[in-house]
């Protein structure tokens, strides 16, 4: 992989070029967080975040998206076309660009692919940033704290300048219009990366031991935790919607009153959702709040495990943010070990 540098004063000129390569988002902040969105001038983009409110998945696996129009005059109508106008997401963090590589397991590389999913994956180039982590970062954890794939370029601090991984051709193409902006690191911004490296390493708050988890959920399957968080639950389904890897949607087609014109609609959906598992007749398989909380975390911790070798965490911590009930991975996780006495939700700062 190519390593470049970049001086710091010399980011608004290389960013100038990247609407060459499509619509650009990047994290600004909004309210009291922070959200991917077109900057509408660059001095609001934030290079120094915590986490979006929304990972950027909602820009590749939109929230609501028309798949297709159906009409018996003009027949099947794809939206091929625009799903596949070229982007550039700008300041991802590495658990982002990870939950994105989960996702391209599911859409692009399954038995099924999406074309959807591909036609903006393909056409969406992605700039990732480095973070210091909060107290509800986990990523180290689930080792989505660095990326090796999934970016074009990414940009590490070292002071007063960026070292740039370069990760594809495109990234290659992006430096080679800016016109010799980057230089050839010396030994000395090595030296500044592997200490600042060790540095964001160090500052994590939250460990989770992770190895045998999908032993230890097979053996607390009827665990009390279940029941308590079943307890709390309210069902609302902000932890999936928050999640860069959940990756449930529902489809409903919407057809036109009075003719046979219409749309097929796909909108994310939440295994935590009363009706997600909800079938004709009435019959509800995950009916129980606490049967519906646990099958979140045995799909993530154990199943996804089983299938391609990693859980579909990332660590990003928005989970842990948005909960009402306070329920959170980090304490569940410490509960179902053993390791935590009684309540398995609570702040991760006070655990
Ligand atoms: S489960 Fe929670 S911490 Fe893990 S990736 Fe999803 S939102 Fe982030
Ligand atoms: S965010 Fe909390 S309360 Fe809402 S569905 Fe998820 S675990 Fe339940």
């Amino acid at each position: 992989m190519k390593i470049l540098k970049l001086a710091k004063e010399n980011l608004d000129f290389f960013v100038a070029v990247l609407p060459a390569f499509g619509e650009v988002y990047a994290p600004i902040k909004r309210g009291k967080g922070f959200v991917f969105e077109r900057p509408s001038r660059w001095s609001d983009v934030q290079m120094a975040y915590t986490r979006t409110m929304l990972p950027p998945k909602k820009l590749l696996l939109p929230p609501r998206e028309t798949t297709f129009a159906f009409d018996p005059e003009k027949g099947y109508q794809d939206r091929l076309a625009e799903a596949s106008k070229p982007m550039v997401l700008f300041g991802v963090h590495s658990y982002d660009i990870y939950g994105l590589n989960i996702l391209d397991r599911v859409f692009a590389q399954a038995k099924y692919p999406d074309p959807y999913y591909i036609a903006r994956r393909k056409n969406t180039a992605i700039i990732g940033v480095d973070f210091v982590p909060d107290d509800k970062h986990l990523a180290s954890s689930m080792n989505a704290d660095f990326v090796d794939s999934g970016f074009d370029l990414f940009l590490s601090d070292i002071g007063n300048d960026y070292l740039v991984l370069v990760g594809t051709s495109r990234g290659d193409d992006m430096v080679v219009m800016s016109n010799c902006l980057m230089e050839t690191p010396a030994e000395a911004d090595f030296e500044e990366y592997k200490k600042r490296s060790k540095l964001r390493r160090d500052s994590y708050k939250v460990h989770l031991a992770l190895e045998d988890l999908p032993e230890i959920l097979e053996m607390e399957y009827h665990s009390e935790v279940w029941d308590e968080m079943g307890e709390r639950c309210l069902s609302c389904g902000s932890c999936s919607m928050v999640c860069p890897t959940c990756y449930c949607f529902d489809v409903n087609d919407e057809v036109e009153f009075g003719s046979r014109k219409g749309q097929r609609i796909r909108s994310w959906d939440s295994c935590l959702l009363r009706t997600h598992a909800l079938v004709a007749g009435g019959e509800n398989f995950r009916g129980e709040r606490s049967s519906r909380v646990k099958f979140r975390y045995y799909h993530k911790q154990r199943g996804f495990v089983a299938e391609y070798g990693r859980p579909s965490c990332v660590g990003c911590g928005r989970c842990v943010d948005v909960c009402p009930a306070e329920i959170n991975i980090i304490s569940v996780i410490q509960s179902i070990r053993g390791e935590r006495d009684g309540s398995a939700s609570g702040n991760p700062a006070s655990s």
